[in-house]
């Protein structure tokens, strides 16, 4: 796994280097944010580690040029900048992750390795459109954004996805995400339902998941 650094501060870019050396990526260095945005461009990395004050192009027009190219390389930005509203606008310009100065390097290992995860895993993995979905590590993912759900909006996720493009039944749900025999008239598909779609973002224009009425639901490629 390919790592590219882009940090100006040279003690920083060391220790991650090194870090990062002994845990097994490769990993390539840049020191300012112009040279940065070339070298992720010309080059193919797993993820991008991504210093928000930097030389040249500041991190945040990396990121946000990096992305209008089509690029969907994992970002993680590491910064000092720690007021909500930069991290809102570091999520905006399509970064996956943010970790603040000081970190734990293990922290910041943690999370490279959960935006490298939807790489690795290959059993058991539903997509739909963006969504992906890893049984087998119980993550939702939403682009490289991961989505936090509870064991029932995963396991009603899980069953749509499993029978993608087929009408799925309330009744049938139910049986198979409750596991017990619900009054199927009960609003409560409705209302984790709901919830699902709020956590991954689904608006109404993007009807990954429609609702049949009387019926049930299906989830269809956008
Ligand atoms: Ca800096």
């Amino acid at each position: 796994m390919k790592i590219l650094i882009i940090e100006d501060e040279p003690g920083i870019a060391k220790f991650l280097k090194q870090g990062l050396e002994e845990e097994s990526y490769a990993v390539q260095l840049s020191e300012d944010g112009t040279h940065g945005l070339e070298t992720a461009l010309e080059n193919h990395f797993d993820l991008i580690l991504l210093d928000w004050m930097l030389p040249g192009l500041s991190g945040l027009d990396v990121c946000i040029r990096f992305r209008k190219q089509n690029q969907q390389t994992p970002i993680i930005f590491i910064t000092a900048k720690d007021t909500v509203s930069d991290t809102i606008s570091g999520l905006k310009s399509g970064a996956n992750d943010y970790i603040k100065k000081p970190f734990h390097f293990e922290e910041l290992l943690e999370r490279i390795r959960v935006q490298l995860r939807p790489l690795s895993g290959e059993h058991d993995v539903f997509k739909l459109g963006d969504i992906i979905l890893n049984v087998s590590t119980h993550q939702v993912y939403r682009g490289y954004q991961e989505i936090q759900l509870t064991q029932k909006e995963f396991a009603l996720l899980e069953y749509l996805l499993r029978h993608k493009g087929e009408v799925c039944r309330r009744s049938r749900i139910i049986e198979s995400v409750w596991e017990i025999h619900f009054d199927y008239s009960t609003s409560v598909i409705d209302v984790f339902m709901n919830s699902l779609r709020k956590k991954l973002g689904l608006s109404k224009s993007e009807d990954y998941i429609q609702t049949i009425r009387g019926i049930g639901y299906i989830a269809k490629e956008p």
